[in-house]
């Protein structure tokens, strides 16, 4: 493999690993009640095939994909639809919600049937497979596994590339995953280079995990696979820097990982399909972190989709101080949460509690034009012209000023001294310009 490059801008944030590194992944007891959102993807919400009082068998499906991209729900136990309810997503959007009351048996439901022979299956029979599973983007993304694995017949795909590099601080679960799961990672990956018709599968690891780079790699190469330490700088895992670290080459602005030949998974994602295929199990569990100074025992959990984010913070021996702030995912990226009847769902890779002592309250400031974001910015954006365009609501310049770019990974705003809320601006500008690009597009379809 050549020697990676990098990209530049970028931070390095306090690592905040220790304390969960070492810490096995633990499968989580089974809770009487979950609450599983029928919306986890990016995508058309599925459509609901269950109502109040149907009794469920786990892996039975909740709700059917719904168009090209989306993706179904399944069952994470067995047991009874309490209620169908609106209930906020970590991200503070209402949604229906099955509250599902567990019967205690884990009873499982017929399982897809296994392909156990997938080196001799058809690529498009794996490829269904995926889709039927509810396998989405478990870095975080929660974009449908399989809509990512048909790209369109001009895009020529010649590399898959797996993404282990987990930059966000104070996560350990792909890290955990990649020294407990080898074998179900890499397996996952042939069955997508199938999928895709690649040769070319590289995996991406930062060098802080030199086990996990020393472990994957040893059990890759046999299988043709490249493992590749890769540069300590947030955001490392970003799909753009990571294409360009290990190969070099520049996904265009505005254009996918698909358009220089490339597709991107998450480990968790590989490990999923390999159940889903094996096996024959659909995606109800993952891997989460459950982290912060007033968790009593942080550490690494398999949790069932739907577990309360109090029963999960539970497990990690509850909280002993006074907590500020709860995050769901990491500190860089993650979503402040405000009830803790917040569900885990298929992309939450943490939960992250905060003190008050490393909380700031603060006022933000008017620009001092020091360019710190400027330098920051991984995708050499400027944030600091577009955050006053977007105060002054002026979403037309803020197109121009390439706000569609902007992958939200906060390093702007933790670079900058006056504390202005520039991730916060980006996000609600690249939501308008969407919001203005669909009127513009149905107006011209009247
Ligand atoms: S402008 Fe967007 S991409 Fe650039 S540093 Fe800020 S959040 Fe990251
Ligand atoms: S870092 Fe903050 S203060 Fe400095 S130029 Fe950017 S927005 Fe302005």
């Amino acid at each position: 493999m050549p020697k990676p490059v990098y990209f530049s801008g970028g931070v390095h944030p306090h690592e905040g690993k220790a304390p969960t590194a070492a810490a096995p992944i633990a499968a989580a007891p089974l809770l009487p009640l979950y609450t599983v959102p029928f919306q986890q993807h990016i995508g058309a919400p599925p459509k609901p095939v269950v109502a109040k009082g149907d009794r469920v068998l786990r892996g039975q499906v909740l709700a059917e994909a719904n168009g090209v991209v989306s993706a179904p729900v399944h069952a994470p136990t067995s047991g009874v639809v309490k209620d169908i309810v609106d209930i906020a997503s970590p991200m503070g959007r209402l949604g229906p919600s099955v509250l599902l009351e567990a019967d205690g048996q884990d009873t499982p439901a017929e399982p897809l049937a296994p392909i156990a022979a997938w080196q001799e299956a058809a690529p498009e029979a794996l490829r269904q497979r995926i889709a039927e599973a509810g396998i989405v983007g478990m870095g975080g993304a929660a974009f449908p596994a399989a809509v990512k694995l048909a790209p369109p017949p001009s895009k020529r795909i010649d590399t898959l590339i797996l993404n282990g590099v987990e930059c966000e601080p104070c996560l350990t679960a792909d890290h955990r995953l990649m020294l407990e799961a080898p074998e179900p990672i890499l397996t996952g990956a042939l069955i997508m280079a199938r999928i895709l018709g690649v040769k070319t599968i590289l995996v991406g690891i930062e060098q802080n995990k030199p086990d996990a780079i020393a472990l994957l790699g040893a059990a890759a190469a046999p299988l043709g696979i490249q493992v590749q330490g890769l540069r300590v700088r947030y955001p490392q895992g970003a799909e753009k820097q990571l294409i360009y670290a290990l190969t070099g080459r520049k996904v265009p602005t505005g254009g996918l990982p698909m358009d220089v030949g490339v597709v991107v998974q998450n480990v968790g994602t590989s490990a999923a399909v390999v159940a889903a295929v094996r096996e024959g199990t659909p995606l109800y569990e993952r891997v989460t972190t459950i982290t912060g100074t007033p968790v009593a025992s942080p550490g690494n959990w398999r949790l069932r989709v739907g577990t309360s984010y109090a029963k999960a913070i539970e497990l990690a021996g509850g909280i002993t101080g006074d907590t500020a702030k709860v995050i769901s995912g990491g500190p860089m990226m993650g979503f402040s949460v405000y009830d803790l009847e917040t569900p885990v769902m298929k992309n939450t890779s943490g939960i992250l509690l905060m003190a008050p002592s490393e909380v700031s309250q603060y006022q933000s400031h008017a620009c001092i034009r020091c360019g710190r974001c400027i330098d920051a910015c991984p995708m050499h954006i400027m944030a600091e012209a577009l955050s006053v365009q977007i105060e002054n609501e002026r979403y037309d310049l803020a197109e121009r000023t390439r706000v569609l770019d902007c992958i939200e990974c906060g390093c702007c705003a933790y670079a900058c001294p006056a504390h202005r809320p520039l991730v916060q601006h980006m996000r609600r500008a690249k939501q308008e310009v969407l919001a203005r690009r669909r009127a513009r597009e149905a107006q011209a379809k009247q």
